[in-house]
């Protein structure tokens, strides 16, 4: 099969989705295609739905039409990427087979009182999306990125409250999309309560059997 892989990153918010692709972009060379980076990119763009950031802001999803758009340009000719943070409901896991095939279905399996500590220690690079966490992940100088020397900041979206909310929409609208996938036989569960090195190390075993 493809030396690039289409692999498909499933996992409640604070999974390490976003971390755990990094490292996927980088062992096999493909794009990190993420809705949430592309919508915080374009939070005030005008669509017949209103803009995303109102939605983002309240922890619910954002309407389908715009997030699949965004999603079928971001995968262009769709020859190896890393797909985190779609699909979310069961009208978008129906659009994706439509415009592509995937590879490698992996779940980052955590519990909800490690999501909550992860998501609100969270601190994200302002110029090139970089996760850290201020207990798990330290930077080497607090709230400077060591990839690149942005500014660390917390996400609005990363308070208790909005990651409640959050937490609520993935049980409701995104387990079904998991199950979905178990059903159809191609889910690979992954202990994503290891340390982030021990996650990547089972993930990439886990992706050169599947490939
Ligand atoms: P997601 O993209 O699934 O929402 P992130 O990759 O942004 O998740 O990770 C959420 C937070 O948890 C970040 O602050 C990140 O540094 C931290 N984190 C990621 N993986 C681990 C891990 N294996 N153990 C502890 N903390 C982690
Ligand atoms: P996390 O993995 O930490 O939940 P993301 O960065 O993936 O965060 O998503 C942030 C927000 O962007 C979501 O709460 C939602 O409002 C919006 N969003 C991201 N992906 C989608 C999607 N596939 N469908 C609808 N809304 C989305
Ligand atoms: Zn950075």
């Amino acid at each position: 099969m493809s030396q690039q892989p289409n692999v498909l990153l499933l996992g409640p918010p604070g999974a390490g989705k976003g971390t755990q692709s990094a490292n996927i972009a980088d062992e096999y060379d493909v794009p990190h295609v993420t809705t949430g980076d592309a919508l915080r990119a374009n939070k005030d763009m005008q669509t017949e739905h209103g803009t995303p950031r109102s939605f983002m802001e309240a922890g619910e999803l954002v309407p389908d039409p715009v997030v699949n758009e965004i999603v079928a340009e971001a995968l262009g000719d769709g020859e190896g990427y890393v797909l985190d943070g779609y699909p979310r409901n069961e009208e978008q896991v129906a659009y994706l087979a439509d415009i592509t095939t995937l590879d490698v279905v992996c779940l980052l399996s955590v519990s909800e009182s490690e999501l909550v500590d992860r998501l609100t220690g969270r601190r994200v690079c302002t110029e090139c999306g970089a996760n850290y966490h201020v207990e798990f992940d330290q930077p080497d100088e607090e709230g400077v990125c060591d990839e690149c020397g942005g500014e660390l900041i917390q996400r609005d979206d990363d308070t208790e409250d909005t990651v409640r909310e959050r937490l609520r929409v993935y049980h409701e609208t995104t387990e079904p999309v998991v199950e979905h996938y178990r059903e159809a036989g191609v889910l690979q569960e992954i202990d994503g309560e290891q340390s982030p090195s021990a996650v990547w190390d089972t993930l990439r075993a886990t992706i050169d059997e599947t490939i």
